[in-house]
């Protein structure tokens, strides 16, 4: 009997599976007992309860799962606050911050 052929994943698909596990990753990564907490707030809360936002918007593919351009954060902060983008980038310090902004300008240069 022939073998069926496997299929290969949709781009989409993915790129939502990615997501989770990074996602997952960095709400993880600096927790304690589970709790952490919010670097643009200082919210502490459960991780399953917060999100990871990115500095740099995750609509740009070459940022999107770069650990320094994505730290937890609160909802409030993430999406009613549009990612407290200011104190986020006080959060990173001056020189991360350009660092990220500088690949992303030459990865946009680049593709262009
Ligand atoms: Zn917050």
């Amino acid at each position: 009997m022939a073998k069926k052929p496997t299929r290969k994943p949709a781009r989409k698909t993915i790129i939502t599976k990615l997501d989770t596990i990074f996602s997952q990753f960095i709400r993880l990564r600096y927790s304690k007992n589970e709790i952490s907490e919010c670097v643009t707030c200082g919210k502490q809360d459960h991780w399953k309860k917060l999100q990871a936002g990115h500095f740099i918007s995750r609509k740009h593919y070459a940022t999107r799962w770069n650990e320094d351009n994505v730290e937890v954060q609160c909802v409030g902060c993430n999406v009613y606050r549009y990612g407290e983008q200011y104190l986020f980038s006080k959060y990173l310090g001056q020189e991360l911050s350009d660092e990220l902004m500088a690949n992303q300008e030459a990865l946009l240069n680049l593709v262009m």
